[in-house]
């Protein structure tokens, strides 16, 4: 027993990552990916195109219509969901189980939809909600990275309102003031202190 407490931690596996659009989620993995290798980031399935930079196998899988149709059927996604209504986006489900299996970390960043349907599937999943310093903030981040039209925009953030009123379903919370902090306290949130098992 004192053995355990001394060894001080013990990883909590599976961490799920969600928040509203333009919380920064994607910043925040993507520093994850690149500064913290012994975690495994999952590499989602997606029917959308690449955007410029994105490479196939690191920032998702990109797949057909009819791939996608049959991963589902295959039942080789841990979850899937249409994102924005527009594309499909899925979690693939063997890399997670045999990362767990090797005893690794695993960190999966989805949307809210996503967020709980792992919950149902995987019930030890320890889901985390980003969020913004402020509205304001968020607002400011979303017409700043300029990647959508105006009524997009609106769009989005009536989404965003939404999706913030959910972040009491989660099991923490981690506010996005700046990318490096914000990380460490995910990868944190991987490790159970001993104390409190
Ligand atoms: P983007 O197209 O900007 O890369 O991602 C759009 C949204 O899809 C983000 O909110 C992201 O979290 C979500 N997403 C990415 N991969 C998955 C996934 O595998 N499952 C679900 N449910 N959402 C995902």
């Amino acid at each position: 027993y004192l053995m355990r407490r001394e060894g001080g931690v013990e990883p909590r596996r599976l961490v799920v990552l969600a928040g509203p659009t333009a919380v920064g989620k994607g910043t925040v993995s993507a520093y994850i990916r690149e500064n913290y290798p012994d975690i495994l980031l999952s590499v989602s399935a997606t029917t959308r195109a690449p955007r410029p930079g994105e490479v196939e196998g690191v920032h998702y899988y990109f797949v057909s219509d009819a791939e996608f149709d049959r991963m589902i059927a295959e039942q080789e996604l841990l979850e899937w969901a249409t994102v924005h209504n527009s594309y499909r986006y899925g979690t693939p489900r063997p890399p997670i189980d045999s990362a767990l299996a090797e005893g690794k970390r695993v960190l999966l960043e989805i949307d809210l939809q996503g967020a709980r349907l792992v919950r149902e599937a995987m019930p030890e999943a320890v889901l985390v909600f980003l969020l913004p310093p402020t509205w304001d903030e968020l607002v400011r981040r979303l017409i700043g990275r300029g990647t959508e039209s105006g009524p997009e925009q609106t769009r989005r953030l009536e989404t965003a309102k939404v999706e913030l009123a959910a972040q009491d379903e989660f099991d923490y919370k981690v506010v996005n003031r700046e990318v490096a902090q914000a990380a460490q306290e995910v990868v944190d949130l991987t490790l159970v202190p001993a104390a409190s098992r």
